[in-house]
């Protein structure tokens, strides 16, 4: 029977936690295969994913690399623990002209062969079969693996695929992610959720001055980030009004540094209205302007009582690049209708704002009536499939 063997990771090192993670893994295990046949089974503290639709194997795989907190996995053949079935089920292993090394774990003692002696007697069969084969044990490339566990069965498998690794999603609370149309911030939001943080996404946009294709980007790319990070709450807030007026009455080179700030005000009051635990963004140490240190330090210091989660702060435009590529969101990314931010964008904005400076911008401005407005008139959209 074809089955798949997972391995779960770092969560071991939860001590009492540690149900509470497996728990929460397992539980994202059977949302992410929703939709397939299967069977779930923990015989003697190992998961197996059995009983599927063989010509899904593929597919199932490819899923399973998607939840957070799976280590490893392994498609694999459960045969009888007996020498026979072991020995027709390598017969079918191919390793003909290349090297090879047997692994045999032997959890089930009454299993008459000993470990040493039982990978010494795989060997030589597969010897005897594969042409051309030849043992190595230091780096052979193909390796044979022969589990034989308490259930009486033996797991025969030559692949262990890397999974997300990682921690469960839901392990690590609720935040909220500014979901910009661009690269980085749907890769911040990606890496917050492999350390276990669900998201809700906040989106500001400026209709009419960017147009309806900006929002449908937006839309788009949560819907890509929701195939690892589940159903996603996306506030879509307008930031039209603020950027007017922002406009008309402030220093031009302070106008994002503004912007921000209030962006960062509102974003704290969606938290509050949903209870959500922290800010994340895709800021960049010195990417642009807006995102040196003093910036960060004039924009962060609005929020009160939310971390503000940066994960891409000491990554490099191309390693954040191959991250989106990976999770399938950079072509959607580069596409190239503007958000907000874009719009009214000055010349030479400020590259070391002081907060004194910004307060003194911000006198111009009704500061609480704006960022009321953004909360009171968001839109809410489920985006991605039902996860409960
Ligand atoms: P990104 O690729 O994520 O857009 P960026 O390099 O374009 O990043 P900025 O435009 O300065 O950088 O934005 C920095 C961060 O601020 C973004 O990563 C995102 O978290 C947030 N942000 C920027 N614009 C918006 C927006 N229109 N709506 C929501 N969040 C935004
Ligand atoms: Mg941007």
């Amino acid at each position: 029977m074809n089955v798949i063997l997972l391995r779960f990771g770092e969560l071991y090192l939860k001590g009492h936690n540690r149900n509470i993670f497996e728990n929460t893994l397992i539980k994202n295990i059977k949302i992410m295969l929703e939709g397939e046949r299967f069977k779930f089974e923990k015989t003697f503290g190992r998961y197996v994913v059995c009983n599927y639709d063989e010509k899904r194997e593929n597919i199932i795989i490819n899923k399973l690399k998607k939840v957070f907190g799976l280590y490893s996995l392994s498609p694999a053949k459960e045969v009888d623990a007996t020498m026979e079935s072991i020995m027709q089920e390598i017969n079918n292993i191919d390793c003909k002209n290349k090297s090879f090394k047997v692994f045999v774990k032997r959890a089930d003692k009454t299993f008459p062969i000993p470990s040493m002696d039982l990978s010494k007697k795989l060997g030589e069969f597969i010897l005897t079969k594969n042409e051309g084969s030849s043992v190595d044990l230091y780096s052979p490339q193909c390796e044979i693996h022969v589990d034989i566990r308490m259930n009486k069965k033996a797991y025969i498998f030559d692949k262990i695929i890397k999974c997300q690794r990682g921690l469960p999603l839901g392990s690590s609370g609720k935040g909220l992610l500014l979901l910009s149309g661009g690269i980085d911030s749907p890769v911040a939001g990606y890496l917050i959720a492999k350390r276990g943080m669900e998201i809700e996404a906040l989106h500001f946009h400026s209709y009419p001055y960017t147009s309806e294709l900006a929002r449908e980007k937006v839309v788009k790319l949560a819907n890509l980030l929701s195939e690892y990070v589940g159903q996603i709450k996306l506030h879509i807030v307008s930031f039209t009004k603020v950027q007017e007026e922002i406009h008309k009455n402030c220093k031009a080179e302070f106008m994002i540094t503004i912007m921000r700030r209030i962006m960062m005000r509102v974003a704290e009051r969606i938290c509050d209205k949903y209870n959500l635990g922290a800010i994340i963004t895709g800021e960049s140490l010195g990417q642009v302007a807006s995102q040196t240190m003093q910036s960060m330090t004039v924009t962060g210091s609005v929020v009160k009582e939310k971390p503000i989660f940066r994960p891409c702060i000491a990554m490099d435009k191309e390693d954040i690049m191959k991250i989106s590529n990976e999770i399938n969101t950079y072509q959607t990314s580069i596409l190239p209708y503007e958000d907000c931010c874009t719009v009214f964008l000055p010349k030479n904005p400020v590259i070391k704002p002081t907060i004194p400076q910004a307060m003194r911008e911000e006198e111009k401005l009704d500061i609480e009536k704006l960022v009321l407005e953004c909360v009171d008139n968001e839109e809410v959209m489920i985006i991605g499939k039902e996860t409960n």
